[in-house]
């Protein structure tokens, strides 16, 4: 053999390469991997349920590139504008302002989390529903696994066409990796995903965010697990809307039935939340399924209920005050501290804190009047 036929680079002679089956394939992915697309593409994708575009425009949403952030709140107007289009069947829920329904999951890491969402998302989407699941994760280093994670836990969901799991932001501030789902909530409901998961992945904070941006907040809990109110901060059992003892099965079934008893008691000494709704406690397998219908009979008896007293209507305006009030104080904050001529006066300002020449009251009140006084 010649000397450069050794390489394995070599291409023997009169191996002919097939044409490609779809000649226009190779453009059109390159196209769908073109950054630069204008919003409008973005939105009239978003509208048409196009999965790439919506992925896309919320890497846009997830994005803190100035450019992607302009482009993304350009696309979030125009999906909070049109009301969503839902393919459902929407027999329960004629009479409600809004065309979806937003559910914050929590429990701690292995009470089946995941093993539910599967289970009760897959009834869902047999039903008809079309789901969008997202993660809250703000101690997230591990966003790019929990991809791989949802990928194999979620095994049926994930290659559901009616289904959608996005895995949470990598890793940032909580405040930041809530507005970004909050965000994403907006474009998948604009895609026409009429039901929304939000799925507490980290343990503590993280729990009140997604109360803040949903409708229902399930807590599922364990049986047995000591102290049945141990490992469950109070403020969050005060925050359900619903509790369920998941693994009610097998050799678990008693011990279940016997922590709802406990549990339901220990609701009774907290005091009702607000639109006429009375917290449920129950049991659930989301192995077997038994107890997943009960579920979501609850999330639409909830939604009945509280469409009927409009507390759901004032839940979601109070959660857009939220926003409101969030957004402008990350405005100011931003626009404060990106002030060029304010740079080296704050970094001289810490540095005469440091040493303990200043009072940091009045050298926070000078920089403000500065701030305020320079246009
Ligand atoms: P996550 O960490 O909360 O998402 O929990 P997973 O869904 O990963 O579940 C943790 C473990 O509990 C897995 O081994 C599941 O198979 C198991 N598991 C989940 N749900 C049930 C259930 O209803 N019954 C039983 N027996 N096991 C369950």
């Amino acid at each position: 053999m010649e000397e450069k036929n050794k390489s394995a680079l070599y291409v023997m002679e009169g191996v002919e390469q097939p044409a490609p089956v779809n000649p226009d394939l190779h453009n059109r992915i390159k196209n769908n991997r073109k950054k630069h697309l204008p919003a409008e593409t973005y939105i009239e994708g978003i509208f048409n349920g196009n999965r790439t575009l919506l992925s896309q425009a919320i890497t846009l949403v997830e994005s803190s590139l100035p450019a992607d952030q302009h482009k993304a709140q350009q696309i979030i107007a125009a999906c909070l504008k049109q009301r969503p289009n839902t393919q459902t069947d929407t027999e329960n829920r004629q009479q409600a302002p809004f065309s979806s329904i937003r559910v914050g999951i929590t429990g701690v890491p292995g009470v089946g989390k995941s093993t539910f969402i599967e289970a009760l998302g897959t009834c869902l989407t047999a039903r008809g529903h079309h789901l969008a699941v997202l993660a809250i994760d703000p101690s997230s280093s591990r966003s790019k696994g929990s991809i791989l994670g949802d990928k194999t836990r979620m095994e049926s969901l994930s290659v559901d066409p009616k289904a959608f799991i996005r895995p949470s932001p990598s890793a940032g501030s909580l405040g930041g990796v809530a507005r970004k789902t909050r965000e994403t909530i907006i474009l998948c409901e604009a895609a026409g995903f009429d039901v929304i998961f939000v799925e507490t992945v980290g343990v503590g904070q993280s729990e009140t965010a997604v109360h803040g941006m949903v409708d229902f907040f399930l807590l599922l809990m364990l049986a047995g697990a000591g102290d049945e109110l141990q490992g469950i901060k109070r403020g969050i059992i005060e925050m359900a809307d619903a509790i369920f003892i998941n693994k009610a099965d097998g050799d678990n079934l008693p011990k279940a039935m016997a922590a709802r008893v406990e549990y339901a008691n220990a609701l009774h000494l907290f005091p009702p939340p607000a639109g006429g709704w009375k917290p449920v406690v129950d049991t659930c397998s989301a192995r077997t399924g038994s107890g997943i219908d009960t579920v979501w009979e609850t999330i639409l008896s909830h939604h009945e209920t509280t469409t009927r007293s409009g507390a759901f209507t004032e839940r979601r305006r109070g959660q857009n005050l939220q926003i409101f009030f969030e957004s402008l104080e990350e405005g100011l904050k931003q626009s404060f501290f990106s002030r060029k001529s304010l740079a080296h006066s704050l970094e001289k300002m810490e540095g005469a804190i440091r040493e303990g020449q200043v009072n940091p009251y009045t050298a926070a009140q000078e920089l403000l009047d500065r701030y305020l006084r320079e246009k």
